[in-house]
C-alpha cells in the first residue's frame, strides 16, 4: 500500500477536528475526500502532509511510518501537495516558480526533462514563462499549481479542492489532467466539493462528516448511495 492512515486524531489546539480516521490510498489510485465545509478535508491533507501534527494514530507510506517526520522529509519521499485555490508566488514568473522547485532538485538532466513534461501537458504554461503568476487567470494558475507539485516527480499528489474558483468549463479540463496524471502512474487523494467530477475520475471515495469517515468505497457505490446523492450531488 502507498498511503495507510491509522486512527488519526489532529486539533487544533484544544478543538479537536478529526477523529479515528483510516484510510488507505493504493499504488495508481485516486481516492476522493467528499465533504461538507469544515468536515475537516483540508486538515486531513494537511496532516498527511506534516504541515499540521497528528494528536494521535500513525501514517504509513511506502511501508515507513513518516507520522513524525518533516514536510520537507515526507516531500523527498515523493509526496507532493497541491494546496486549496492553488497557491503559486503571485510576483514571480511562470518560469521562476518551476525553477524554484526545480532548483531542489539534485539531478539536473531529470529536472530539464520533467519541465520539458509540464510544458507539453500544459502547452499555455509554456506560452507564458515570462508572464508573473500572479496575472494568469484563474485556470492557469491551477495548472501552474499542478505543474510546480509534478517538478519532483512525486509518487502521491495530495491535491486540496483544485477546482475551487473554476469556471465549469475548466474544472472539466482540470480533471482531464488529474486523469491523465494517474494514468503516467501518478496516485492521488483529493479533496473535493464538486463531487460527481472528483468521483467521476477516482477509484474509490471516503465521505467525511464532522471530522469522522462515515462511509467508504467505490466510486461507482458512492454515486449511487442515497446519502451521497442527498447531501452532495442535490439529486
Ligand atoms: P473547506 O472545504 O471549507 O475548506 P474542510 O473540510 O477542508 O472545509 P478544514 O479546513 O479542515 O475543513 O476545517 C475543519 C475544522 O477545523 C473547521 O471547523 C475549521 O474552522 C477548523 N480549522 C481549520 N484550520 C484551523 C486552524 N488553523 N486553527 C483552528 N481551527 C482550524
Amino acid at each position: 500500500m502507498l498511503l495507510n492512515l491509522q486512527d488519526v486524531e489532529i486539533a487544533y489546539g484544544r478543538i479537536k477536528v478529526l477523529w479515528g480516521i483510516s484510510l488507505c490510498v493504493g499504488e495508481g489510485e485516486i481516492v476522493s475526500l467528499v465533504g461538507a465545509n469544515g468536515a475537516g478535508k483540508s486538515t486531513l491533507i494537511k496532516g498527511i502532509m506534516g504541515i499540521v501534527p497528528l494528536r494521535k494514530g500513525c501514517i504509513n507510506f511506502l511501508g515507513h511510518d513518516i507520522s513524525k517526520k518533516h514536510p520537507w522529509e515526507r516531500a523527498k519521499m515523493g509526496i507532493a501537495y497541491i494546496p486549496e485555490g492553488g497557491r503559486v508566488f503571485p510576483d514571480l514568473t511562470v518560469e521562476d516558480n518551476l525553477k524554484l522547485i526545480a532548483s531542489l532538485c539534485k539531478n539536473e538532466l531529470n529536472v530539464r526533462k520533467r519541465l520539458d513534461m509540464i510544458y507539453s501537458l500544459f502547452p499555455v504554461l509554456k506560452e507564458r514563462l515570462t508572464q508573473k503568476a500572479g496575472t494568469l487567470s484563474g485556470g492557469e494558475r491551477q495548472m501552474l499549481a499542478i505543474g510546480r507539485a509534478l517538478v519532483s516527480k512525486p509518487k502521491l499528489l495530495l491535491v486540496d479542492e483544485v477546482s475551487m474558483g473554476l469556471m465549469p468549463k475548466l474544472v472539466s479540463s482540470v480533471f482531464e489532467t488529474l486523469k491523465a496524471l494517474k494514468d503516467s502512474g501518478i496516485s492521488m487523494l483529493l479533496t473535493e466539493q464538486n463531487v460527481s467530477e472528483a468521483l467521476a475520475i477516482s477509484d474509490r471515495g471516503y465521505v467525511l462528516e464532522n471530522g469522522r469517515i462515515t462511509l467508504s468505497g467505490n466510486s461507482e457505490e458512492l454515486l449511487e448511495n442515497e446519502q451521497v446523492k442527498t447531501s452532495f450531488l442535490g439529486i
